[in-house]
């Protein structure tokens, strides 16, 4: 059966737009993938404390019937086609996806948590999903509007 998984797209190195684009192309062409949705991208200040410099962001998501470490190492080695390298954690990075949600999952290992533990706490993925859903989608039964509302950080999220 399929399911609909909701990835968080960003990068932080130029080309940005670009790194996006060919993340969304290598979720098209995947033939175990259905694009399902997609938000604008939105300019965001990084948060954090290592990276510098602003990020694009954007909210996707697909139907697949992949089971979710499968589907995790498919957008791990959509990072790595796109130059993507893990030396300092939450540095700038040409590509990064991960995974918010996947319909039906609630994981916690070593290598996957779903949903992710941080989105919450980010307007960076709650505005382009808000847009990609609408405000009302509910996560853990709270709009997702009202959650972007109580966010009181300084992060500025800009849509293009
Ligand atoms: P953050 O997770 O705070 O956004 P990050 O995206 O910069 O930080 P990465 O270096 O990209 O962190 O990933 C570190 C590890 O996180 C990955 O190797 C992966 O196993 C793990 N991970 C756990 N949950 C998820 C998830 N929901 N989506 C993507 N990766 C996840
Ligand atoms: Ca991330
Ligand atoms: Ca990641």
């Amino acid at each position: 059966m399929q399911r609909l998984a909701i990835l968080s797209l960003g990068s932080s190195v130029e080309p940005r737009r670009e790194y996006l684009e060919n993340a969304v192309t290598a979720l098209r062409l995947d033939p175990d993938m259905t694009l399902f949705g997609y938000s604008h991208i939105y300019e965001t200040t990084p948060v954090g404390g290592v990276a510098q410099n602003l990020f694009y962001n954007q909210c996707v998501s697909v139907l697949t019937e992949l089971e979710p470490h499968e589907l995790l190492h498919r957008l791990q080695k959509i990072e790595l086609d796109n130059g993507r390298t893990r030396d300092t954690h939450w540095a700038d990075r040409t590509l990064d996806i991960d995974i918010l949600i996947y319909e039906g999952h609630e994981i916690n290992d070593a290598e996957l948590t779903i949903p992710h533990p941080e989105m919450l706490k980010r307007k960076f993925v709650l505005a382009p999903l808000a847009d990609m859903m609408t405000p009302e989608y509910r996560i853990k039964g709270e709009p997702v509007g009202e959650l972007l509302a109580k966010i009181t950080s300084c992060e500025e999220v800009s849509a293009l």
